[in-house]
């Protein structure tokens, strides 16, 4: 299993610090590397053998001018190759159209980055069947190499995030078994993961890991996670 947990823009560069070194001591006999994708300001170099820390988002470009935004000079200072591109939320509250998004993943491949792209529908989708369902995700996937060796792809049903109410084993089984189809990447779950429902999770064999939102905020918790999705 691949543990991803996504911050946003929770935590500040003193709590991430605290948080990567539980997290580290927590974790020295997980046998793979968790992925940890603080907010830009809490980016730094970690004393960590088992952990990725990844940029949550940057901006395609190694350098310039492009006011409040950071580029790959920026992550370069710290090691960071990997990133999460296509988060709903970027693609919701920011407007990032999926142009701009294969934009972002061609700029990132092309720099030999980590990608965790990410999927996922609206609740109204969600509810016009199985063909508006795979019409809307699969057009997520335009542009994008889906051959591309360092691709993790996450999807994520939007009506599951910060929600609470994660999709239910069904969904999410019936949902892969489509994006399997033609995505041979790992395959991550992602809406409301927590610990109760890990377990079950866990236990769907077309799910190759989670990305993790709210319940990944705090140290020991992500880590009983983990355990949990194992038991
Ligand atoms: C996310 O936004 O990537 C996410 C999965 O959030 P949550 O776990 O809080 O639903």
């Amino acid at each position: 299993m691949i543990f991803a947990a996504n911050f946003k823009t929770n935590h500040t560069r003193a709590s991430t610090k605290e948080y990567m070194q539980k997290l580290e001591e927590l974790s020295q006999e997980v046998e793979n590397p968790l992925y940890v994708f603080p907010p830009l300001t809490a980016l730094d170099r970690f004393d960590s053998s088992k952990l990725v820390i990844g940029a949550q988002n940057a901006y395609p470009i190694q350098n310039g001018a492009v006011t409040g935004e950071v580029g790959v000079d920026q992550l370069a200072e710290f090691d960071i190759e990997t990133i999460l591109i296509g988060h709903s939320e970027r693609r919701e509250i920011l407007g990032e159209s999926q142009e701009e998004v294969a934009k972002k993943f061609a700029f990132f491949k092309e720099h030999g980055f980590t990608i965790i792209y990410c999927i996922g529908e609206p609740l109204e989708v969600r509810q016009s069947g199985e063909e508006a369902l795979k019409e809307y995700l699969f057009a997520q996937l335009d542009g994008i190499d889906l051959e591309y060796n360092k691709l993790i792809v996450a999807y994520e049903p939007i009506w599951a995030i910060g929600t609470g109410v994660s999709a239910t084993v069904e969904d999410i089984t019936s949902t892969h078994q489509l994006l399997k189809k033609v995505i041979k990447a790992p395959l991550l779950y992602g809406g409301s993961a927590k610990l109760a429902n890990i377990k079950e999770i866990a236990a769907i064999d077309e799910v190759d890991g989670v990305l993790v939102g709210s319940a990944s905020l705090d140290a020991t918790n992500f880590f009983e996670m983990i355990q949990a999705s194992k038991a």
